[in-house]
């Protein structure tokens, strides 16, 4: 049985009072989730508050991004040992806004979780095709291309420690949701994909939904059999949409 996990990306937003707020509201109605396991992902400067924050809760901290190198003269840049240091389990990998604006290939996607695994955290690795490439009938290519870009240079062992979080790109902040159906399929495609590597890998494989998910459809989508959680962008900056939809991810277990 996989446990679910709801992980929330606040992305570029709010100010160290609003973050403090934020996680004050989760965790004031955080007793009413059973067994789903509940992630925020703050911005880097809020990191370590959250981290004192979350302390003595189930919840964990993760983080929206890294660098592929391990330290030393990259200006700018956040290193996985960074994110281990103050407290992170997880660590966001090729997000399509970090792909569609920042020029992620799948080849530095696969060096970021690569630097996550090692430092002992757990990338969730974000695959997704766009509308375009939907329409063009390319869903499964593009999608097998993410997934391929890490297995290639990790093997399917690593599997055993990345969550992968499918995240068609037209539903990201579009309020267009992918229908149960529509999720279940890719999500289904995805776990045999890694299944002919490793069945066993494949089905303890822990598959997000990502995409205007909500109060009013998180159940429908997690209801399905390889939907384990969800990764939540605008919902999961309002403590009650977050946490709705955290119960919601009891549904399936
Ligand atoms: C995301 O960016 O990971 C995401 C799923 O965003 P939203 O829920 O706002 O569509």
């Amino acid at each position: 049985m996989r446990q679910p996990l709801v992980a929330g990306n606040w992305k570029m937003n709010g100010s160290t009072a609003s973050a403090e707020a934020l996680l004050a509201g989760i965790k004031a109605g955080i007793g009413g989730v059973q067994q789903t396991e509940v992630a925020v992902c703050p911005p880097f400067p809020f990191l370590q508050m959250a981290a004192q924050a979350l302390q003595g809760t189930a919840m964990a901290l993760g983080a929206q991004n890294t660098c592929t190198e391990p330290a030393g003269a990259y200006t700018g840049e956040v290193s996985a040992a960074m994110l281990k240091d103050v407290g992170c389990r997880y660590v966001i990998v090729g997000h399509s806004e970090r792909r569609q604006y920042y020029g992620e290939d799948d080849a530095i996607v696969a060096k970021k979780a690569l630097q996550v695994a090692e430092n002992g955290m757990i990338p969730i690795l974000c695959v997704g095709e766009t509308l375009e490439e939907r329409e063009r009938g390319e869903m499964e290519a593009v999608v097998a291309r993410h997934v391929d870009g890490l297995l290639d240079v990790s093997g399917v062992d690593a599997f055993a420690n990345v969550v992968v979080a499918y995240e068609p790109v037209w539903a990201i902040g579009t309020g267009m949701t992918a229908t149960p159906a529509q999720a279940q399929e890719v999500h289904a495609f995805i776990r045999n994909r890694i299944a002919q590597k490793s069945p066993s890998i494949a089905e303890g494989l822990r598959i997000l939904y990502g995409g205007s998910m909500k109060p009013g459809n998180a159940v429908e989508l997690m209801g399905q059999p390889d939907i384990d959680g969800g990764l939540i962008g605008g919902a999961s900056l309002v403590a009650d949409d977050f946490l709705a939809i955290c119960k919601a991810g009891d549904v399936n277990v």
